[in-house]
């Protein structure tokens, strides 16, 4: 089973089952709201204290290639950049985005940077 489907619906890295965040991404209010364990398998998401802080190198390097990608176009199809409106773009890009952003960089480092929780395809074996 690829994890590509599970990781982008928002499921544990473990079981691929149960939600890992309580709410929609459009909840602007409790987009942020986890789960401690997972609904499904009852795995901890914050394995140690302080494991989401390693997020932020995902939230990072997203940021930077939204800033590089945004900026190719800025300056690729016009011959006289704005600086204003590329600053104003790049802000309002990311803010609107951080939401999606916050959640990605959670996922990535429980699908990525954990190698030690391992997939257990038993959990999913519901053919
Ligand atoms: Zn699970």
């Amino acid at each position: 089973m690829s994890a590509i489907l599970p990781f982008i619906q928002g499921k544990c890295p473990q079981c691929r089952k149960g939600n890992v965040f309580t709410h929609s991404v459009t909840n602007l209010k409790n987009f942020r709201e986890m789960n401690d364990n997972c609904p499904s398998c009852g795995v901890k998401f914050e394995s140690e204290p302080g494991f989401f802080w390693g997020a932020m190198y995902f939230s990072y390097a997203y940021s930077v290639a939204s800033f590089i990608i945004i900026g190719f176009f800025f300056f690729t199809l016009s011959d006289d950049v704005n600086l204003t409106w590329y600053i104003s773009t790049v802000i309002g890009f990311t803010l609107i985005t951080s939401p999606m952003s916050f959640r990605m960089s959670r996922l990535l480092m429980m699908y990525i940077a954990a190698p030690y929780r391992k997939f257990k395809g038993n959990y999913t074996d519901n053919r």
